[in-house]
């Protein structure tokens, strides 16, 4: 499977490698599977990357040595027997003086086993300096977002005709997965949420079989993943018609969702779209009942870098894309959450998902 040229590749390993002398490392051994896909094209499930800046070796067993041969021509594919012992001959080829890690996906375990097998003080953790390597998306990834935004907004369109009263929640949940694999996505982005009448008052609900009644909100959170980008979008829909609080309630978050939008532009600090929205619902008087982040980056992991909460550190950068979603959570009765993907610009940003975020009766 091709999920972008062979020069995006190429451009993201020169671009790393430029880091390397002010990371202090002159080699990064690679773990976590999407960002080796991110850097290399492999897709298979287990490996390891090592960036060398004479170039990039993939290490893979048996089962892979194939794949990542037409997956990854630009690398050296190595293949081995068992993963530490494949490292330490890939490192000790070239003395590697210094060796960087991505810390956030080794386990104890294997840190130990590198450790006794390669020279003291050679192994270097690297935590921050990685977590955004993928959050700045190129033209050619945002495309391919879109692309996975298309196939789940042509599959909530079919699927809401067939929503009403007596339809059970976990119907609508497969008939959307059905929907959007049917119509070219690879898989989910992530468990689809339909979520109906006191089940929406929960933020991360699974669809059970709770039939609708009229009168209910339904929260349906769904994304489709076109090579290997994935889609994140919510829509809060009602069922016969809403009442007085709900319409108030409703146009909180849409309020909260709007102003957060209006002020999404590079240099803009993360936690400051997170306390714009947050504000806005916390002068009604919900701010309790916001208990999550204001969005997160989307690419090829649903949730990645940045987070947009209020621990946030992180600056928004043109070519981000991030997502949107305020709710209001009300246990007993139900619940909000509005959530669009947004491309970040120099001065301001790009809506890219489809739905429009008016409240809907159907
Ligand atoms: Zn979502
Ligand atoms: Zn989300």
């Amino acid at each position: 499977m091709i999920v972008a040229e062979a020069t995006a590749y190429r451009r993201r390993f020169d671009r790393l490698l430029e880091r390397l002398p002010r990371l202090g490392v002159d080699a990064i051994l690679f773990f976590e599977m999407t960002n080796i896909r991110y850097l290399t094209g492999f897709t298979g499930s287990d490996g390891v990357f090592i960036l060398r800046p004479d170039k990039g070796v993939l290490l893979v067993d048996g089962r892979y040595i194939t794949q990542a041969g037409e997956e990854s021509p630009q690398c050296e594919v190595v293949q081995y027997r068992d993963k530490i012992g494949g490292i330490v001959s890939a490192l000790g080829e070239r003395e590697a003086k210094r060796t960087g890690f991505e810390a956030a996906a080794v386990s104890v375990e294997l840190h130990e086993k590198l450790r006794g097998k390669l020279a003291p003080g050679k192994l270097i953790p690297l935590t921050e300096a990685l977590t955004g390597l993928r959050s700045v998306k190129d033209d050619q990834e945002v495309s391919l977002l879109r692309k996975a935004v298309d196939i789940a907004t042509e599959a909530l369109l079919q699927v809401i005709a067939g929503v009403g009263p007596g339809v059970e929640e976990r119907m609508i949940a497969l008939e959307m997965d059905y929907r959007m694999g049917a119509l070219g996505s690879e898989a989910t982005s992530f468990p689809t949420i339909v979520a109906s009448g006191m089940n929406a008052a929960l933020p991360h609900a699974r669809p059970g079989f709770r039939k609708l009644e009229d009168g209910d909100a339904v929260v349906m959170d769904f994304g489709a993943v076109h090579a290997g980008y994935r889609s994140d979008e919510t829509c809060t829909f009602v069922l016969g018609g809403a009442d007085k609080k709900f319409r108030e309630v409703y146009a909180i978050v849409k309020d909260a969702h709007d102003r957060a939008i209006e002020a999404v532009r590079a240099g803009v600090p993360c936690r400051e779209i997170d306390r714009i929205a947050r504000q806005v619902i916390d002068k009604k008087g919900y701010g309790l009942h916001f208990s999550h982040g204001t969005g997160h980056g989307v690419g090829l992991d649903v949730h990645e870098a940045p987070r947009l909460a209020a621990v946030s550190d992180q600056v928004l950068e043109a070519g981000m894309v991030v997502t949107i979603e305020p709710g209001i959570y009300l246990p007993g009765h139900w619940g909000v959450r509005i959530e669009d993907m947004v491309l970040v610009k120099e001065d301001g940003c790009e809506i890219l998902t489809k739905m429009s975020k008016e409240l809907k009766i159907i």
